[in-house]
């Protein structure tokens, strides 16, 4: 029983390796290494003492996909493959719908060649757009702001229409929260390309002295402190939730054989927090000035977690503290990412 993993070499998907792994499954991965490192299978291998199998290859491929699949006999597939830069999906949409709505297309349509009907999809809480009501429920109206979450809306109406279409198939769509933090060992994290977009990253190179300081985005936003609040998870508890939703894929009923859920912690965290929390996990100075909003940015988001809990027998059990931890940890070891 082999899952293939796409984009299992990046961020979350390293996390998700070490995962399945360390349960007992064998996995391999397929990534193009557009946006990570071969790297981090090496250390995936040295935390689990298992190996991982990496095949280079692109989702947009559909021939080297099936022959992937066939290679190894493939039963199921965690889907992380894509783009991800909100900014960048606005400037360039075309490569955005290219890779993530024409990649899964292919992807599916290759699984479907192949007999492979289980699968475990990366969609992200940015299908709700702005929050109508808070916690977000899973049945809050799907209305993405941008490319990129239009992106995801896509994929997951067309695996609703695909999973209607054939009892055979069984599809877990899970919405991300806000992932953050590192393995505890060091070994694997998150590495972005260049000057990161995201807050827990950017914050990390300021206390390592990479970055000068973090732009807080608008501290005038009718929250707590004025500033943006976020529903931040542990990459390893999010990692845990792919494992219990693999897991549900076998209680899936054919009349009802999808499902779309939650992960996240269900509390909110400001930038200010976030700020305080990790100073206090790096015993260092985060330097930050008040800038303009970002566009496109709301004011707060966090998850209703009700339906993870009942659904998957899933919570998240790490808090701010071990995500800020974690992530300084894995910085400290690795100051240039995976460049070695
Ligand atoms: P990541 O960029 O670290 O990982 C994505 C991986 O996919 C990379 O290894 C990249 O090389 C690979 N890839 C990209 N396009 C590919 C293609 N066409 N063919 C083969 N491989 C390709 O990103 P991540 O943070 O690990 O995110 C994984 C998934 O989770 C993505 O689908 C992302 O949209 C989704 N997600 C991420 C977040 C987040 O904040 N990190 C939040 C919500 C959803
Ligand atoms: N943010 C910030 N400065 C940064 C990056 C992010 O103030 O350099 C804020 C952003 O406005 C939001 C929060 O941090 O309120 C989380 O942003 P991120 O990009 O990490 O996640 P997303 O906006 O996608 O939820």
């Amino acid at each position: 029983m082999t899952i293939l993993v796409t984009g299992g070499a990046g961020y979350i998907g390293s996390h998700c390796c070490v995962t399945f792994l360390e349960a007992g499954h064998d996995v391999v991965v397929l990534d193009n290494l557009s946006n990570s490192n071969a790297e981090s299978l090496k250390r995936v291998e040295t935390i689990t003492g298992r190996s991982v199998l990496l095949e280079q290859a692109d989702i947009r491929d559909q021939a080297a996909i099936e022959a992937v699949l066939s290679r190894h006999n493939c039963t199921a597939v965690i889907h992380f493959a894509g783009l991800k830069a909100v900014g960048e999906s606005t400037e360039n949409p075309l490569s955005y719908y290219e890779n993530n709505v024409v990649g899964t297309h292919r992807l599916l349509s290759a699984m479907a060649k192949t007999g492979v009907h289980d699968l475990i999809f990366s969609s992200s809480a940015t299908v709700y757009g702005e929050p109508q009501r808070l916690p977000l429920t899973e049945d809050h109206p799907l209305a993405p702001t941008n490319p990129y979450g239009r992106t995801k809306l896509m994929v997951e109406d067309m695996l609703r229409d695909v999973a209607a279409s054939d009892p055979r198939w069984r599809i877990g769509m899970l919405r991300y929260f806000n992932p953050v933090g590192a393995h505890s060992s060091g070994l694997i994290g998150e590495d972005p390309l260049g000057v990161p977009n995201n807050l827990m990253p950017y914050i990390a190179q300021v206390a390592g002295g990479r970055l000068d300081k973090l732009n807080v985005f608008g501290n005038d936003y009718d929250t707590r402190d004025g500033t943006g609040v976020r529903d931040y998870i542990h990459v390893v508890d999010l990692a845990e939730g792919h494992l219990r939703a693999y897991e549900a894929l076998g209680r899936l009923e054919a009349s009802q054989n999808s499902f779309a859920v939650n992960l996240g912690t269900g509390n909110g965290h400001s930038v200010l927090e976030m700020v305080k929390e990790f100073e206090r996990a790096s015993n260092r100075q985060v330097p930050y000035s008040i800038a303009a909003r970002r566009s496109g940015d709301v004011a707060e988001c966090y998850a209703d977690t009700q339906m993870a809990t009942d659904f998957l027998s899933w919570q998240a059990s790490k808090d701010l503290r071990d995500m800020c931890a974690d992530t300084w940890k894995w910085v400290v070891k690795n100051p240039k990412g995976y460049q070695l």
